[in-house]
């Protein structure tokens, strides 16, 4: 009953106008928030149990009776994860009609993930997300230029829908080359951009050179970005950039950034956050189970994004408790200037060419505010480098129109470095696939892929 009460209370909040809406969501006391988590964790996991033959199968083998369950922790070490999505396909996980679909790739394989919606979830985050932009201080009489991927991609429609909430001006260039967009950006005078952060930096490179115009803020979401780089950014443009975290399995924002910039306040309402294997610093993998969605709800979905959670009060004032800054990803996969990359793009790259050993890794590394990705090649002639580069180039160019179009557009460049033979594996029994070299919070990412 009382969470019911406060579900009306939430929905008269979302439908009111910002402004009013964060007042009232500020002042729904903690316990109230947790009592509307456990109701909507309830209603969630009746309804996966009953419609989803993914979970309905999972739970039946694992003997899990969910009218005991009441916290995701009772779930012991039951998961869903990115592999789950993929092998049983996300016809599986429906527990409702459909209207779209959005898909997700890279990860450690070429097969995308595919994620279904119905139109009133799309409403509601983008609820959330034009609240969260009025925050920001995004008002009617802004204008606004996306150059999100439309691509299969959620983050386009997710920002379409907020701005529907705040009606203000809205072109949508898609990711196209930065300079291309600064050339036709300038005839609307945007006063706020949204973008990928690799594509943020080479648009301020390129403003840098030619001027600038008044910005409010950067908006960029879909990877993580250096702060030297941020900084780089804010400096063109004397504006701040923030970041917003989330996943299209999520659905847009499991977090955005305030004006502190530091961590991600978490969207509690519609989300239950765990970490798995904690590390002693309070570091692990982020769990989310979605907690209102009818078409296609996850329940304790690993992102295989770490980092830790944060209580402590922001000095922003807002009631909602944060996710940290992103250290590293648990999987195999890096995101960066050329996009969701794994093992498998690298094995794809080198396929076919002569004189190139079985070993090889690649680094992924930060100059001069761009990622670069330098594959390591143990070669049988270290003459052969420069040839070599030049066909994993052509390989790019011809096997990856995509992460071939972001090296066009400098988003990263990508380099053949040689080694002797043997030198890679140097006595280790695993051979390293994917170093993230990055400085993430001042020091290098911890996680790294091991094939
Ligand atoms: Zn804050």
């Amino acid at each position: 009953m009382l969470s019911e009460l406060i579900e009306l209370f939430e929905g008269v909040a979302l439908r009111t106008n910002p402004e009013r809406a964060i007042r009232l969501l500020g002042a729904l006391p903690t316990s109230a928030i947790a009592a509307m988590q456990e109701a909507r964790f309830k209603r969630t996991l009746r309804l996966a149990a009953e419609r989803s033959p993914f979970y309905r199968e999972q739970f039946r083998q694992r003997a899990i009776d969910v009218r005991r369950i009441t916290h995701p922790s009772q779930l012991g070490d039951f998961y869903t994860t990115g592999e789950d999505l993929r092998a049983y396909g996300a016809e599986q996980f429906l527990t409702g009609h459909p209207d779209t679909a959005f898909e997700t790739t890279g990860t450690t394989s070429p097969a995308p993930k595919t994620v279904f919606f119905s139109r009133d979830e799309v409403a509601t985050m983008g609820r959330i997300t034009a609240i969260w932009l009025y925050l920001l201080g995004l008002r009617r009489e802004d204008r606004v230029l996306s150059a999100f991927d439309c691509s299969f991609w959620v983050s386009p429609w997710v920002l379409r829908s907020g701005l529907e909430y705040l009606k203000c001006f809205h072109v949508e260039a898609g990711k196209i080359d930065p300079h291309d967009f600064y050339e036709r950006a300038k005839v609307y005078r945007p006063t706020v951009i949204f973008g990928e952060p690799s594509w943020m930096v080479r648009l301020s490179e390129i403003a840098s050179d030619r001027g600038v115009w008044p910005l409010k803020f950067l908006f960029a979401g879909g990877e993580n970005i250096a702060e030297d780089a941020r900084s780089m950014v804010e400096r063109v443009w004397s504006a701040p950039l923030y970041l917003n975290y989330g996943q299209t399995e999520s659905f847009g924002a499991l977090g955005a950034e305030c004006k502190m910039k530091d961590g991600y306040h978490r969207n509690d309402l519609y989300f239950f956050f765990e970490l798995g294997d904690v590390d002693q610093d309070g570091y692990g993998e982020v769990i989310y189970t979605t907690l209102a969605r009818d078409v296609m709800p996850l329940i304790r979905y690993r992102s295989t994004d770490v980092t830790r959670l944060v209580d402590a009060p922001c000095d922003c004032g807002i009631f909602a408790g944060r996710l940290g800054k992103i250290r590293g990803r648990c999987d195999e996969m890096v995101v960066c200037g050329m996009g969701n990359v794994g093992p498998w793009v690298f094995e794809e790259l080198l396929r076919g060419i002569e004189g190139t050993g079985e070993d090889w890794q690649a680094v992924v590394l930060h100059e001069n505010a761009r990622d670069m990705v330098e594959l390591h090649v143990e070669l049988d002639d270290g003459s052969r480098q420069s040839a070599v580069e030049e066909s994993v180039h052509r390989n790019l160019r011809e096997r990856f129109a995509d992460f071939s179009k972001n090296r066009e557009m400098k988003l990263y460049d990508l380099r053949v470095v040689a080694c002797r033979s043997g030198s890679l594996r140097a006595g280790e029994r695993k051979l390293r696939r994917v170093i993230d070299e990055r400085l993430i919070l001042g020091h290098r990412a911890k996680y790294t892929a091991v094939s």
